[in-house]
């Protein structure tokens, strides 16, 4: 169960009400979100009316979910981010396109003026890369966001980027627009509260063998530490099947969808693991319902440091977004005659 209240109301009265709880023999959790929130996750025999009754209460909502705060019971209405121009969970798909990497100053400005001018709202890249192998390139790291911040002031573009422990954030922050949390990372519970206790949105993807309620789960530890501005990222998940790198489950769109209310990215590039397969899984994404995608591209993908084989191109990324938008054109068009 989820007390909200209102955002004046007395620490006081709030505490009163937390001891109330607890008298109950109930575990209690006071978050310090953009609201003052009461977090019962164990509601059995709570009466819901009562506690409404409560002076500075705003409103009481069950939960029937482990997962709390993400749950879709809490906003009915969606949650909507905004970075930049962008309106993450809003009516347009948003668009994220850079280099699995930062190479190099050129390398990154080229590709970033390329995505921009093709439609991208913003600019994805590792400064910071989680290898599978100690021997892979494991990003430029702090130079590389150097770069970042560099190209980020050049073309306007806001930057998603990668942030491995939590005591890199700050820095991190200083530059990216949203702060990502890699597959690998998505039970690194640290690195959850850490990014928890900072403002920037964050953009969280989903395990590779995570189930949808662990990743639902990893959503609210960075929501139970304050931070509401969470975007959910589905990036395949690993199965038996070797022809593709990774299985893109795109049932976890309409899935998440109906049991949470952050918004959901697709991430096309990492769930099938080879260009040819990107464009037709991210127009299925934007008809599954996706609220965006974010899409490796790189000028020249048979020489990228990484990733290069699931990498598009500059002209092809720039098919892919005028194919997602007449995809989301016609959904807007069947739901306005058939709501
Ligand atoms: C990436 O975005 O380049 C990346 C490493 O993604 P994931 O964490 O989904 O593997
Ligand atoms: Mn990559």
């Amino acid at each position: 169960m989820i007390v909200e209240c209102a955002s004046d109301m007395d620490p006081r009265a709030i505490q009163r009400l937390v001891e109330h709880l607890q008298a109950r023999g109930k575990p209690v959790y006071r978050i310090h979100g953009p609201q003052p929130v009461l977090v019962c996750p164990d509601d059995h025999d709570l009466d819901p009316q009562e506690l409404q009754t409560w002076p500075g209460v705003r409103r009481v909502i069950p939960v029937r979910h482990a997962f709390q705060l993400a749950a879709r019971d809490y906003r009915p209405e969606g949650t909507q981010i905004r970075v930049g121009e962008a309106l993450i969970g809003g009516e347009e798909p948003v668009l994220i396109a850079g280099p699995c990497a930062v190479e190099s100053r050129a390398q990154l400005l080229e590709t970033a003026y390329a995505v921009r001018e093709a439609g991208a709202h913003m600019l994805r890249a590792g400064a910071f890369k989680p290898r599978t192998s100690p021997y892979s390139f494991q990003g430029l790291g702090w130079e590389g966001l150097e770069l970042l911040a560099e190209v980020r002031a050049e073309t306007g573009l806001p930057v998603v980027t990668e942030v491995m422990a939590p005591e890199e954030i700050p820095l991190v922050a200083e530059v990216a627009d949203v702060l990502q949390i890699g597959a690998r990372n998505m039970q690194n519970f640290s690195l959850l509260k850490a990014a928890g206790r900072q403002p920037k949105p964050v953009l969280l993807k989903r395990g590779m063998s995570a189930t949808i309620e662990e990743w639902l789960l990893a959503a609210e530890y960075i929501m139970a530490y304050g931070n509401f501005q969470v975007i959910l990222c589905e990036r395949g998940i690993r199965t038996f099947e070797r022809m593709t790198r990774n299985t893109l489950d795109l049932n976890a769109v309409p899935v998440v969808k109906r049991l949470s209310h952050l918004p959901v990215l697709v991430d096309p590039s990492h769930g099938t693991g080879d260009a040819a397969y990107v464009i037709p899984m991210a127009r299925a994404a934007i008809a599954a319902g996706a609220d965006g995608l974010i899409t490796e591209v790189h000028i020249r993908p048979q020489e990228a440091w990484s990733d290069g084989r699931q990498s598009l191109t500059p002209e092809a990324f720039a098919r892919m977004v005028r194919e997602v938008r007449a995809v989301a054109r016609a959904l807007r068009e069947l739901y306005r005659d058939a709501p």
